[in-house]
């Protein structure tokens, strides 16, 4: 089994760290706090390209080839941090895949299927990652204030787990 996903990931975090370091340690979005090193700008404040944008009242939307433009004409409106994002997640794709320079059908497929997998785990981060916060801190907060096993007796309760 290859192991590319696990060196594309490193690749990645590699770049990630590299762009924390010119950007500074513990550096944020003025506006939004965002401190995703992949979206800070070398603005001074510093800014996301999210925020720089709103501010200049330009679009903050992006059309994005998910499937590189070698393989695909398809594209997706996207909010310029995912673009830069998934700009970036195709940074770690085989480069032959990338460019395609022949066509090969092949390619194209594989730069189809590696954009979904790429543009869903995108979509996962933006649309699902901050619920997950939500509920276990709506999960604290019902525990310190009904109790441990403040469910029982709820409609909740069908969801409940039994204890281990
Ligand atoms: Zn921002």
């Amino acid at each position: 089994m290859s192991d590319a996903p696990r060196v594309s990931r490193i690749m990645s975090q590699s770049r990630k760290a590299r762009k924390a370091r010119v950007r500074g340690v513990g550096a944020k979005c003025k506006d939004c706090g965002t401190d995703d090193p992949l979206v800070l700008l070398k603005t001074r404040p510093i800014l996301c390209e999210a925020c720089k944008r709103r501010r200049d009242e330009k679009s903050a939307r992006d059309g994005h080839h998910p499937s590189a433009k070698a393989n695909s004409t398809f594209t997706i409106p996207v909010p310029v941090n995912s673009h830069r994002r998934l700009t970036d997640a195709q940074n770690n794709w085989d480069p032959e895949t990338w460019r395609n320079p022949t066509g090969c059908p092949l390619r194209a497929a594989a730069g189809c299927i590696q954009g979904f997998i790429d543009t869903c785990k995108e979509m996962m981060d933006a649309m699902l990652a901050w619920i997950v916060e939500m509920l276990e801190a709506l999960s604290d907060l019902l525990r310190e204030q009904l109790g441990e096993r403040w469910w029982v007796g709820t409609p909740l309760e069908q969801w409940a787990r039994p204890p281990e």
